[in-house]
């Protein structure tokens, strides 16, 4: 690009005519070439941020021994092997780097997950190309392509403005000021400070309002954001509050074993006189036993999955902690276009002064039937059609492009629609727009709900075409367009009825307005629209509800999730489409004025049993969500807009919308939803659940587990028995069972009855005294029956290598059975799905067992662990041992939910 660029207006630009800056650039208005972009990336890369600085694989893997367990662990091994036990400090070493290593390599696949999440939310952008407009990646963008800018939009690279209407952008990023600063085309003094360049935009700042189009100057570390980018490149770790409260709990329970150990230390060698290297070693396995070192790591790769397979899903996340929040989601408050409804949209009818018109085709196909009272007609017989037709062109911001046979759209599809209208109408649309030029314009806001184009054809003809919802239409217009191409004053009362008439039957409805000025007019202003308007009649637009939100909806109802649709369209409409697609009270309807006219107490006391609220204004929303929370629901909202930001931030899980959502609406959110389908936050809804419950299952498994195997060294210690499982072997046991069966359970899938239960209350703790009574009640029965086995095998006159091999088995079984036991905390774990059990499940099970095995049966494994071939009959015994296990908390289980019932009804 050096050649290309002159080096005194790098950094100046700013100080530049526009002209000036567009020949430096070698760009004119209709943008770059295709080859030419192409040769620009070359030469000047991708516009991208360097990634944040991660640190080398080493210092990762060697950070997995930076915890309180491993430093104990490798000083017992410096302590062992200077007592000359080299298994056993062959045997800690082993725990130390396998533990370092797993966690190392499934710390790898987390990153990976997040990495490719972030690439998901990639920036896009508008630009000119070859004269047309087109959405690229942000990445793909060079100096001196042309971008279009809008209200939510982020600033993709560094311009030099060359439009500006109603410009204003927020630069808080680069400047540090939150008030978005209006921005203008002249150029400015040379010296002039970053917040003083108002005809240029910066890269990552935000458009508030208005439109406006630039030229690229700088792209990727060129950019202002880019010198200081340094300051921002933060990594985000995989993490929520509740997993990190977690390991807050774990590192004090490290704290507190460690001190248990070292009391027993001191009692067993002072007080029972045990010998210290046996004492020692007992002391290792306690420590080993307990401190549950593989938790943390464990939530994390679970936390990883539920992420990835809600990005199958198509919902990304945006903010980790929201997936734990997701999982309590009471209420969601749903867009209606595009989301609820498929956003297909097709003209179905056309209602002028005296006729209503009905259209049939397919898609956005701009050729179909048109029917007056059942009989096809010619658009040339009906004037005012002609004129309706004119307007739905030239009011219009999209674009229609035929593929391989099939029309799409480029734009809005309610536009699109509208000029597949104008050609069934018997109009070439590209013939029209060439004849009229676009001098001015009014673009569409949720907030005025119109859209107003000022337009010029070359015999100094010039007229104002409006379109918008029909109130807002009536009350600018008070004239009508008659069928002889006259006018008449408004029958307000007429148009009403049948804006009404076509809503009902779930038909968005439109109205088309225009106004004659004078040719020198070209400046459109608010006051141009006001009053004066023509109406030319009325538009209704089909946009059918997406089947599967249907479906959605209805798995909402069971689940205990309250569904209400928010909508900017006629209050008939969302009525009819609300009934369509199953909500629960679709016949009280609120709009936007009912809801001003309303305090906020009047408001939290109707919100429940509403679940339309029709008209409304983005700022709606905002107050929706409180009065919500104010019945301690947990509210998740979606939104597209920029004035839906405040909504989404309050929400307790804001979601944007991946495809016609701003980029404010995206940064405002914790989700972003890749296919702006509402049955993909109830999927995402659904994973939430299923991630909450399978950290619930990797904390439920692991503490009675690890408590157990903890109670029998200290029990055998505080009373003077021989230990029925060496340290050794303890330490065997943590390394084949704590990372392979723990890890098991982050891979769950979601349990069969997920959706027909109520939602968790939003403070539920995650340590109910439930979890406290099962690890006490798991914990007892480990100890039973490892010393129960033990001491049948010493009863039977057994070997004491024998009896402890017996033990030791007897521990590995329990866990597994346990494992199968905490598959289905909810349901019950004897169907045929539930043993099936999953792929990982079994493949750890078959690890675990053939490890087992090995240690049991293998003669230089039973010399470094002091085992013994077991009998074939204690085998059965120890397996029934299992059984055994299973029944009594699996009985205990169905009891417990059997008392909930009792107790609920
Ligand atoms: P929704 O919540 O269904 O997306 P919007 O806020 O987009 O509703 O639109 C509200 C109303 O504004 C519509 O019913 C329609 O009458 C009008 N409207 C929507 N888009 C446009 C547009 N591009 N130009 C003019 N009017 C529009
Ligand atoms: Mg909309």
């Amino acid at each position: 690009m050096n050649k290309v660029i002159d080096k005194k207006l790098e950094n100046n630009w700013h100080a530049e005519a526009i002209n000036t800056v567009l020949d430096t650039l070698h760009v004119d208005a209709d943008g770059l070439s295709r080859d030419e972009a192409a040769a620009r990336l070359e030469t000047c890369g991708p516009n991208r941020l360097p990634e944040p600085v991660k640190r080398s694989s080493i210092v990762r893997f060697l950070r997995h021994f930076h915890n309180i367990l491993i430093y104990v662990l490798l000083a017992s091994a410096v302590i062992t092997a200077s007592l000359e036990h080299m298994v056993d400090t062959l045997v800690i070493l082993t725990v130390v780097v396998a533990n370092a290593a797993i966690g190392f390599v499934q710390e790898g696949k987390a990153e990976k997950a997040m990495d490719a999440i972030r690439r998901m939310l990639a920036l896009k952008a508008s630009v000119v190309r070859d004269g047309n407009r087109r959405l690229i990646e942000g990445e793909r963008l060079v100096p001196g392509d042309i971008v279009l800018l809008e209200a939510g939009d982020k600033v993709p690279a560094d311009l030099r403005l060359l439009k500006a209407h109603g410009l204003k952008i927020q630069e808080s990023i680069i400047t540090g000021e939150s008030a978005p600063v209006e921005k203008r085309t002249p150029q400015v003094a040379a010296d002039a400070s970053l917040g003083d360049r108002i005809c240029m935009a910066y890269s990552g700042t935000l458009v508030t309002s208005g439109l406006g189009r630039g030229v690229v100057v700088a792209t990727g570390c060129d950019t202002e954001i880019g010198r200081i980018s340094g300051m921002l490149s933060t990594v985000e770790t995989l993490t929520t509050p509740l997993v990190l409260q977690m390991n807050v709990f774990a590192r004090w329970l490290t704290v507190l074993i460690l001190l248990i150990a070292t009391t027993l230390l001191v009692f067993g060698y002072f007080v029972q006189h045990f010998a210290f290297s046996e004492m020692f070693m007992a002391v290792v396995g306690l420590s080993v036993a307990a401190i549950p070192e593989g938790l943390p790591a464990v939530l994390t790769i679970t936390l990883a999955v539920g992420v990835q397979a809600m990005a199958r899903r198509r919902a990304i996340v945006r903010r980790l902690p929201a997936i734990e929040t997701l999982g309590s989601v009471s209420v969601i408050c749903s867009d209606k276009t595009g989301t609820l409804t498929r956003n297909e949209m097709m003209v179905a009818s056309v209602v002028t002064q005296a006729h209503i018109f009905s259209l049939e085709g397919a898609g956005y196909e701009p050729r179909g039937v048109i029917k007056l009272n059942n009989a096809t007609v010619s658009a040339r017989e009906h004037v005012i059609l002609e004129e309706l037709g004119r307007s739905a062109a030239l009011c219009n911001d999209a674009s229609l492009h035929e593929r391989d046979g099939v029309w799409i759209v480029e734009g809005d599809p309610m536009e699109g629609a509208l000029l597949a209208l104008s050609g069934k109408i018997d109009m070439d649309i590209n013939e029209e727009l060439a004849g009229w030029t676009r001098t001015d314009a009014i673009p569409f806001d949720a907030k005025h709900r119109f859209m107003a184009t000022l337009n010029h054809d070359h015999e100094n003809n010039a007229f104002i075409s409006v379109k918008g919802a029909p109130e807002q239409i009536l009350s600018m217009c008070n004239e009508q367009k008659t069928v002889f191409d006259g006018t008449e004053p408004l029958d307000t009362d007429y148009w009403y009825e049948k804006a009404e008439c076509i809503a009902e039957q779930g038909q968005r409805v439109l109205a088309f307005a225009v106004k004659p000025v004078p040719p020198k007019h070209t400046v459109l202003e608010f006051v141009d629209v006001e009053d004066g308007l023509i109406l030319l009649g009325l538009v209704g637009l089909l946009d059918p509800p997406r089947p599967e939100a249907i479906e959605a909806v209805a798995e909402c109802q069971g689940a205990g999730i309250r569904v209400k649709m928010i909508t900017g369209d006629h209050r008939g409409t969302a009525a009819a489409i609300g009934r369509q697609i199953g909500l629960q009270n679709p016949d009280a309807v609120l709009t936007g004025s009912d809801i001003d006219g309303m305090d906020d107490s009047a408001l939290t006391a109707a919100i429940l049993e509403t679940d339309i609220f029709a008209r409304t204004s983005p700022e709606h929303k905002l107050r929706l969500v409180m009065a919500l929370q104010l019945h301690g629901l947990s509210v998740a909202m979606t939104g597209d807009g920029v004035n839906d930001a405040p909504a989404l931030k309050r929400a307790d899980v804001g979601i944007a919308m991946g495809m016609k959502g701003s980029e404010t609406a995206k940064e405002a959110s914790e989700f972003v939803l890749a296919d702006d389908n509402f049955a993909s936050i109830v999927a995402a809804v659904r994973e939430g659940r299923t991630v909450y419950d399978n950290i619930k299952k990797v904390i439920s498994w692991t503490l009675p587990t690890n408590a157990g195997e903890a109670l029998t060294i200290v029990v055998a210690l505080l009373f003077g028995m021989t230990l029925p499982i060496t340290p050794i072997q303890i330490l065997w046991v943590n390394l084949i069972t704590a990372i392979t069966l723990g890890i098991a359970l982050a891979f769950e899938p979601t349990e069969a009855d997920t959706m027909n239960r109520p939602p968790r209350p939003k403070n539920e703790p995650l340590l109910t005294g439930e979890l406290a009574w099962h690890i006490v009640l798991v914990s007892v029965l480990f100890l039973g029956g490892v010393f129960g086995m033990f001491t049948y095998a010493v009863d039977r006159g057994y070997s004491l290598e024998l009896a402890r091999t017996i033990a030791l088995n007897t521990l590995v079984v329990m866990e597994i059975f346990h494992l199968f036991f905490i598959r289905n905390i909810y349901g019950t774990s004897l169907t045929w799905m539930a043993v099936r059990g999953t792929k990982v499940v079994w493949s750890t099970v078959i690890g675990v067992t053939v490890a087992q095995f090995a240690i049991t049966f293998l003669p230089p494994l039973q010399e470094l662990f002091g085992t013994r071939t077991v009998p074939f009959f204690d085998g059965v015994l120890i397996v029934g041992v299992g059984v055994m296990l299973f029944a009594i908390i699996e009985t205990e289980k169905q009891l417990r939910l059997r008392l909930h019932e009792l107790r609920a009804m």
